[in-house]
């Protein structure tokens, strides 16, 4: 059997740089954390590390407070002060460097500058854009898309829409349309788009 090597805190990290949104980088680095480096020998880096965690997917998912935030710093002020190892202090102070952006308490208002974080947007069609191409609606495997296909004997034509219930936001549509017509919006703006 082959032993899968343990990743190191400063190859999460290198990954973690890749993601945009510093949410989800958070959330991608304590939870790697949590799989590998962290040994569980003390107590607040182990619980202060799942504690980070599901705050972090809370904020990631749409549902985090100001609370939060407070708790996140605490958090990794403990963690900071009582780990043994460089790898819980490492952590701690990546978890303050990240929710020390405005990006933190963008989310807790309800907007991923970076439109990563799936919860707080949507894909919408600009009416306006839409050339009734059905590209999206042949490319969406959730049959989320619905319109009629632009045809010789039609001289009005309403534009393509997005269920919102049915859009697992695969991200599909938006590579094929020719006319840049859907986009990512904030979920909290969605209402002011006109369909
Ligand atoms: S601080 Fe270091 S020794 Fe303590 S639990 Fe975390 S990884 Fe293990
Ligand atoms: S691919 Fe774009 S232009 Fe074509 S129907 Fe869909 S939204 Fe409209
Ligand atoms: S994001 Fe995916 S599921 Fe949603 S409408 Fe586009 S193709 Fe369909």
């Amino acid at each position: 059997m082959t032993e899968t090597k343990e990743k190191k805190t400063s190859e999460i990290k290198k990954e973690a740089d890749e993601i945009s949104c510093p949410v989800k980088r958070a959330v991608y680095f304590v939870d790697e954390f949590l799989k590998g480096p962290m040994c569980g020998k003390c107590f607040p880096c182990e619980m202060g590390s799942y504690e980070a965690l599901v705050r972090l997917r809370g904020i990631e998912g749409g549902s985090g407070a100001e609370d939060d935030l407070g708790a996140l710093r605490r958090i990794a002020g403990e963690m900071l002060k009582t780990s043994r190892c460089k790898k819980g202090k490492d952590t701690a102070n990546f978890i303050i460097e990240w929710i020390d952006t405005d990006v933190f308490a963008g989310h807790i208002q309800g907007v991923c500058a970076d439109k990563e974080c799936m919860a707080l947007v949507e894909y919408v069609v600009i009416p306006d854009k839409c050339t009734n191409c059905a590209l999206c609606h042949e490319a969406c495997k959730d049959n989320a898309i619905t319109g009629e296909k632009a045809a010789t004997f039609l001289s009005e034509y309403v534009p393509f829409e997005i269920s919102q219930e049915r859009c697992t936001k695969c991200g599909e549509c938006i590579k094929v349309c020719p006319e840049e017509a859907i986009e990512l919006i904030d979920v909290m703006d969605a209402e002011g788009v006109e369909v």
